[in-house]
């Protein structure tokens, strides 16, 4: 299905107002599978309004309005609409006695003016207004369906959301539906993940594969429509198994989630312990995990071993290490991690050392960064990374590095 939303109101055309009520429904709409291919805004002018109309009714299946449902003169959609489709408007009981007890708990007396806010198109499915006296209007028209809606954004927001949408839902129930599944990939670029998958990107139409690139890592949206939720899903699972056959390595997680939290996920499901020496990240490392809830039974502690003093002194690396191979090096990073296990208790030890920049240190360009991680019982692993960007972006990637080598 495909919409088009026609705003109706001179003060948007002037500028006076922005056009909030077309952003808000076209990101409901685009939720649940609705393709929006036209945004119209149109002045409180009839004849202008009929050549959106038309317009609109060439190219869209459902056209919802928005304004021009009030009580004065210059509210003229639904008179509009209802003449177009060759119909009437006739008095909505509800609304009118809503309309009525407005009026009686105020003292005040009902013009006829508000009483034509009681007016809607005929058999058409009135929409309730929990905020305000006009009620929206859905109607279909030679297979066209029109949704009406008033212009305050208090009054359209709830209206379509709890009456508007599921009207939609509705008369879309035969028509497809959209399904979408994101992956998260980490350590690959989107270049590199691209050319792996080349093939599997090229010939996808539906689904389709979209990859984004941000934050040093890679997702792919896979979305599939099918007038069957099921074999939706279904769809996305079998693009998905295709893909993770090539870089299943890489992927760390679905939708919202973060490399973080998948972390923690595992630390728990495998009941492992953590502590970590952040020289490079300064605490960065622990500050992420830490600020997911329930870790607490997982990670035993750390240090922050900024100074070499702090490495040697409370880690215990080794004078020799630190003076003939620097801090920033493989065989520091070693002892770093190897020594915070042993001191902390815990299963795994992890250590980060490097140089995030702006400057070099000991000789090593910024981005120069050495992460060791050590088990109990196990060869302890040295990964050794070179990385661009800035500062800031150095230090938060070495973390999602840590997270990364800690989930294979
Ligand atoms: P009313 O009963 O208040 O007259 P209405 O349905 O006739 O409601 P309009 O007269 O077109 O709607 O607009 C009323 C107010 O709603 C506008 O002054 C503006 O504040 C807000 N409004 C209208 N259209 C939009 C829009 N597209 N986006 C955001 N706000 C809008
Ligand atoms: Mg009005």
């Amino acid at each position: 299905m495909n919409a088009e939303i026609i705003a109706v109101g001179s003060e948007l055309l002037l500028g006076q107002i922005t056009n909030t009520n077309a952003r808000f429904l076209s990101q409901h709409l685009a939720e649940i599978g609705v393709n929006i291919y036209y945004h119209t805004v149109v002045g409180d002018n009839k004849q202008r309004l009929e050549e959106a109309v038309k317009l609109a009714q060439k190219r869209a299946d459902l056209i919802i309005f928005s304004g021009g449902l009030g009580p004065t003169k210059d509210d003229l959609t639904k008179e509009t609409i209802a003449q177009m489709i060759g119909t009437t408007l006739e008095y909505n009981e509800e609304a009118l006695e809503g309309i009525q007890s407005y009026f009686d708990k105020t003292g005040r007396m009902m013009t006829d003016n508000n009483k034509k806010q009681a007016l809607v198109i005929k058999d058409s499915i009135v929409l309730k207004n929990d905020n305000g006296m006009a009620p929206g209007m859905f109607v279909k028209s030679s297979d066209k369906y029109y949704m009406l809606l008033p212009g305050p954004p208090r009054e359209m927001q709830p209206m379509f959301l709890n009456y508007g949408r599921p009207e939609i839902l509705n008369v879309m129930e035969k028509v497809e539906r959209i399904e979408s599944r994101v992956l998260r990939f980490f350590g690959i670029g989107e270049s590199a993940l691209e050319t792996e998958i080349d093939d599997i990107l090229m010939k996808q139409t539906n689904p389709t594969i979209a990859p984004l690139a941000g934050d040093g890592e890679v997702t792919l949206r896979i979305t599939a429509k099918h007038e069957s939720p099921e074999e939706a899903v279904r769809m996305i699972q079998q693009a998905e198994d295709e893909i993770l056959e090539r870089v299943g390595h890489y992927f760390y997680g679905y939708d919202e989630t973060t490399i973080a939290a998948e972390l923690a996920g595992k630390l728990k499901d495998k009941q492992l312990t953590i502590a970590a020496a952040e020289s490079l990240t300064g605490g960065l490392f622990l500050g992420e995990l830490t600020a997911i809830p329930g870790m607490s039974a997982h990670v035993k502690g750390g240090v922050i071993c900024y100074t070499n003093e702090v490495k040697e002194l409370v880690l215990g690396v080794k004078k020799e290490t630190l003076t003939e191979f620097g801090a920033v090096s493989k065989e520091c990073a070693k002892e770093l991690a190897e020594n915070v296990r042993k001191l902390c208790g815990s299963r795994i030890g992890i250590s980060f050392t490097g140089a995030a920049g702006p400057d070099s240190l000991e000789g090593h360009e910024p981005g120069t960064v050495f992460l060791a991680i050590a088990a109990e019982g196990q060869e302890t692993i040295i990964h050794s990374l070179k990385m661009a960007g800035s500062r800031d972006g150095v230090r938060k990637r070495t973390v999602r590095y840590g997270c990364h080598y800690l989930l294979q």
